[in-house]
């Protein structure tokens, strides 16, 4: 497929424009300041800025292409609306690591067991929102009401604990992306979905798996 990627040469970007092409994609890289070319492209992912998304969603939608985004802490309203009323599809997932989905879905059903919950993402320093996407979405999963600390530091990637009480007892799950390569497999398999998936934003990882 010939895919547009923007923020390709970003830190996930990078990662990603390599993996689509090492995957066979004919790939299309746009970054801030480039013309948004989307001549012949079948699909787009998005790994830019909050601020970024919704516009590259509605050249998207204007273009016929679906979009995949990857970015966080966007506007869904927005994004959905625009590719809602093109016809088009776009999809996001908070986290494309499958590792992170298993994660969200352990901890929604350890909150069905444990009363109290805390949880702790970490991320490099240059990451613009928080708390992270994955940290609210998994609040989300176990219930809500779940407190989230965020801590960003240098050397750090993309980091998640979650850490459950109860009488006597704590359980943690945690999960650590040691890699930007994490998000591939995510993506890739998102990409090769997103034409069938209905017009409008659909989120989450766990649909497609
Ligand atoms: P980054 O290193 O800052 O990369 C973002 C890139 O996008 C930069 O090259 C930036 O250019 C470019 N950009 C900004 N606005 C653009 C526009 N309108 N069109 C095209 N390119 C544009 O950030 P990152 O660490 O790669 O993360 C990117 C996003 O992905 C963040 O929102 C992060 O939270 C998210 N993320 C999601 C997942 C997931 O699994 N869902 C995983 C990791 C990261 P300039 O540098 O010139 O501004």
């Amino acid at each position: 497929m010939r895919i547009a990627v923007f923020g390709a040469r970003g830190k996930v970007g990078t990662v990603m424009a390599a993996a689509l092409a090492e995957a066979g994609h004919d790939v299309v890289e746009i970054d801030l300041g480039d013309p948004v070319a989307l001549d012949g492209c079948e699909a787009a992912v998005d790994f830019t800025q909050p601020d970024a998304v919704t516009g590259n969603v509605a050249a998207c939608a204007a273009a016929g292409v679906p979009c995949v985004i990857g970015t966080t802490g966007f506007d869904r309203g927005a994004v959905d609306e625009s590719a809602r009323s093109a016809g088009v599809p776009a999809f996001h997932a908070p986290n494309f690591a499958v590792g992170a989905v298993l994660m969200m879905r352990f901890a929604s059903e350890a909150a069905k067991h444990l009363p109290k919950a805390e949880i702790v993402e970490l991320h490099h320093d240059t990451k613009l929102d928080a708390p992270s996407g994955t940290a609210k979405a998994t609040a989300e999963l176990m219930g809500g009401g779940v407190p989230v600390h965020s801590v960003r530091l240098p050397g750090l990637v993309a980091h998640q604990e979650v850490i459950l009480g109860g009488q006597g007892q704590t359980l943690t799950i945690r999960h650590d992306t040691t890699s930007r390569d994490a998000f591939a497999p995510g993506v890739l398999l998102a990409l090769a979905r997103v034409r069938d998936l209905p017009p409008g934003l659909t989120i989450g990882l766990d649909t497609l798996l």
